[in-house]
């Protein structure tokens, strides 16, 4: 039972929505055998139609995994655009660099290696898109490098938000998750409240909020 929709909606959706795309089936299937936390096919589906919308052209990600949204998203600005991941897990990161030549996106993905916190300051480039999804604790770390290096009306997307429901109903945080939700509640405080934003939390996949910068600092 998911505690963020109730199933039946979940499972219309998944229905009528084709999911996941062809081309990436068999990276999907891979990342479901090995448990690895690729992005819900409905948030792969709200990415593809945002980054569409938005005419992104230069993409920032925190948290590749094995480059399942990367390729996604990379393949969502179709002949343009880069994607640049960053990736900490030395496992990872050469699952990653395997599937971004199989799709030989070499030229189109960017993966840089090690811990977010310790790489966003010294990237010296802007974007009109940011997908976060890595360690749900560091969200507000990852923040301030993120909003000075979005483009005035770009956009962040923040995966996981909601935590399995954790984020927003105390009944169900288990022990050892407490920090991760407190941090995450404070987080989406911080960019509900914050004035050179304006956000949308969505009870999609894990919760999904969306941040539009409306000016520079
Ligand atoms: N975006 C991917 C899934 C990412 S899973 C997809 O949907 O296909 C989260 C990944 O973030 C994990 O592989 C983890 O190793 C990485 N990660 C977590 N915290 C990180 C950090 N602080 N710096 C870099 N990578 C991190
Ligand atoms: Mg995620």
């Amino acid at each position: 039972m998911s505690n963020i929709n109730k199933d039946y909606i979940k499972d219309y959706i998944m229905e009528v929505n084709p999911k996941p795309p062809t081309f990436l089936e068999e990276m999907h299937k891979y990342a479901i055998n090995n448990h690895i936390p690729i992005v819900d096919n409905e948030v792969a589906q709200l990415l593809n139609v945002l980054i569409k919308i938005k005419g992104a052209k230069n993409i920032l990600e925190i948290g590749a995994a094995i480059g399942y949204s990367a390729i996604l998203m990379s393949n969502a600005m179709e002949k343009e655009g880069i994607v640049t991941t960053i990736e900490r897990r030395e496992d990872m990161i050469n699952l990653a660099k395997e599937n971004i030549k199989k799709y030989n996106l070499e030229n189109r993905i960017n993966l840089l290696e090690g811990e977010a916190q310790n790489i966003l300051p010294n990237i010296n480039n802007r974007y009109d898109f940011i997908f976060i999804d890595a360690a749900k604790g560091k969200y507000m770390e990852f923040l301030p490098s993120c909003i000075d290096m979005l483009k005035k009306g770009g956009v962040i997307v923040s995966d996981n938000v909601l935590f399995k429901g954790m984020v927003a109903n105390d009944d169900l945080v288990v022990r050892r998750k407490k920090t991760i939700v407190r941090r995450m509640r404070e987080y989406l405080k911080y960019i509900s409240d914050n004035p050179i934003l304006e956000t949308s939390i969505l009870p999609v996949g894990d919760g999904v909020a969306i941040s539009y910068k409306k000016e520079e600092k």
